[in-house]
């Protein structure tokens, strides 16, 4: 028997949580042809000392718009990962209605690159022609589904706005979608009622929620997740679960998640692995105020009697009002003040927080998104127990990057570090998972949630997303201030049985696929 390409001689650990063994994968048209022992045939890899896993699965991703302006996803393939699950959190790139509007639910959006496509299926042929290096399926983003609808509005969906938001999902499902995601902390959906998210995630086979309030109720939030997804019948993903407000409620929403599934209800939750939340200044701001042109918010942000009316608006970054938490990243517009967190910049101001925030996002009118904050909202302890649990599993909440092209200048926290982090902190360092487990909850597990049946796991006929990396080097090299650095210990990635990596470098081959349900 001849083979594409043979993988020698790695430990090969499967993706189901078995325990590794030294093999040989013969990969040919695509698939995982033989796991075995394999005669020496035509081209080899060779894993002498490396683990060899199914590629790595970002279940929790941000790339739906990045993949279009740069398909090489260089930080996710250095990273071991072949596919991603875009949609996340309310945010996407379909269905669009008002392409103005669309952009607040849209990652890394940029004028260079305009909405010119509505449905999911105009969004997947449009990723189809730009060839991303890794595969990518996407879920319905709620956020655009209210934008389409009812606009940037403060109130729930009246029943003709919700009967449209379902034909919408239905269309975007029918068209390859696989579930549905809501964002419950942005302004775009805040107001959406428990009624009319059980009615839309009814609509659908799988529902990944980002919770309200994560940083006060956030527990209760969570039981709102468990009650819709039960009365909506859906398998449940519950995204970052941990919430920014201490150690406490995080193991309130954990025991919630644990019940609910002890009770038989398909429930799991997933995480980032930053310490810190990442988000953009101006989610400080309400709604209406959002809402507003530049020179309208202008006006809004100069004017002392709107200023008090908008400071009452809880926010993201409302936590606790301990504005020490919230760092601003670098930027061009205040470089004075980046790096520093905003209880010191309003001292230095002789200011209240909120009048600094509001007089930053003045500077910044125009480009608003250029002003992004970092919260700092999570300890290692709630991370080493978060990923510990077995209904874990981490994802990037990233958007994949590069160092070089026309993402260079963006950063993204996680983008680069998430998996490798991952590895080199649960496995490698604090030993609370085996690599067995950990190759498990990056591959078999996440596909087991997602609906994928021929991925994520390394067995005879699966489709050939295969990684090869040094378990004992695979490690991050990114950090807060200088987040765009390539991970480092990923030795060889095959998408689809064509090398992408190969002995650490692209290979310039990009033969990932829109996954279509
Ligand atoms: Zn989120």
């Amino acid at each position: 028997m001849s083979f594409d390409v043979v993988i020698r001689g790695g430990t090969v650990y499967d993706g189901t949580g078995a325990e590794g063994r030294v093999a040989d994968v013969g990969v040919t048209d695509g698939l995982v042809a033989v796991i075995g022992s394999l005669e020496p045939n035509g081209p080899e890899v060779d894993a002498a000392g490396l683990a060899v896993a199914p590629g790595f699965i970002d279940i929790h991703s941000h790339s739906d718009y990045t993949l279009l302006m740069d398909p090489r996803a260089v930080s996710a393939i250095h990273q071991g990962v072949t596919t991603e699950v875009v949609g996340n959190c309310g945010f996407g790139c379909f269905p669009i209605g008002d392409p103005q509007q669309a952009r607040r639910a849209i990652y890394g959006y940029s004028d260079d690159l305009p909405l010119t496509w509505s449905s999911a299926g105009e969004y997947f042929e449009t990723l189809d022609a730009a060839r991303p290096a890794v595969n990518v399926l996407s879920l319905v983003p709620n956020g655009q589904l209210r934008l389409a609808t009812l606009g940037l509005v403060d109130r729930p969906a009246d029943a003709a706005e919700l009967a449209e938001m379902q034909v919408l999902l239905r269309e975007s499902l029918d068209h390859g979608a696989w579930g549905y995601s809501t964002g419950l902390e942005y302004a775009q959906e805040q107001a959406a009622s428990e009624e009319e998210l059980t009615a839309l995630a009814r609509t659908s086979p799988f529902y990944a929620t980002h919770t309200r309030k994560r940083d006060d109720g956030a527990a209760d939030a969570v039981a709102e997740a468990i009650r819709t997804g039960a009365n909506a019948e859906v398998r449940l993903q519950v995204s970052h679960l941990v919430p920014r407000n201490g150690i406490e409620e995080s193991h309130r929403c954990i025991e919630l998640v644990e019940t609910a599934r002890d009770a038989g209800q398909d429930v799991a939750f997933d995480m980032h692995t930053r310490t810190f939340g990442l988000t953009n200044l101006y989610a400080a701001l309400p709604a209406w105020a959002l809402g507003a042109e530049p020179a309208e918010l202008a006006a809004i942000l100069r004017d002392p009697a709107k200023r008090d009316e908008m400071r009452p608006h809880r926010s993201i970054l409302s936590a606790g009002n301990d504005w020490s938490r919230v760092v601003l990243l670098d930027s061009e517009i205040w470089p004075e003040y980046s790096r520093r967190d905003l209880a010191s910049i309003a001292a230095d101001r002789k200011q209240e927080p909120l009048d600094a925030v509001y007089d930053l996002l003045l500077g910044g009118v125009d480009e608003l998104h250029k002003l992004m904050v970092i919260i700092h909202a999570y300890s290692e302890d709630q991370q080493r127990e978060a990923f510990a649990h077995k209904l874990c599993m981490p994802g990037s909440d990233a958007t994949t990057l590069a160092p070089t092209g026309a993402l260079a200048e963006s950063s993204f926290h996680g983008a680069y570090t998430w998996a490798s982090w991952f590895w080199r902190f649960m496995v490698r360092d604090e030993r609370l998972l085996t690599p067995e487990d950990a190759v498990f909850r990056l591959t078999g597990r996440p596909a087991e949630r997602i609906g994928l049946s021929d991925r994520g796991v390394l067995r005879e006929g699966a489709r050939a997303d295969v990684v090869v990396f040094d378990p004992q080097a695979f490690a991050e090299r990114g950090t807060v201030f200088e987040p765009n650095q390539l991970a480092e210990g990923m030795r060889h990635v095959l998408v689809n049985g064509v090398q992408t990596l190969r002995d650490g470098e692209l290979t310039g081959e990009r033969a990932g696929m829109v996954l279509r349900r």
